[in-house]
């Protein structure tokens, strides 16, 4: 079984589409990613919503803001 999952989202500063790729085995997480078009910090949390079968829950917010 492949551990990671890739999920597409949107750049919280730029609104850029941007793709995750998310370890599931290491869920729930915390992690900084830098935006590859404009470079600002984003903060990445990541859980499972036992509400959803335990899919994946993708939070992004401005790092600093
Ligand atoms: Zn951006």
């Amino acid at each position: 079984m492949n551990p990671l999952e890739t999920r597409n989202t949107h750049c919280p500063w730029c609104d850029a589409p941007i793709e995750l790729t998310i370890d599931v085995s290491a869920v729930p997480q915390t992690s900084i990613e830098d935006c590859q078009v404009c470079c600002a910090p984003i903060v990445v949390h990541v859980a499972m919503d036992p509400d959803l079968d335990d899919d994946l829950v993708i939070r992004l917010e401005r790092d600093g803001d």
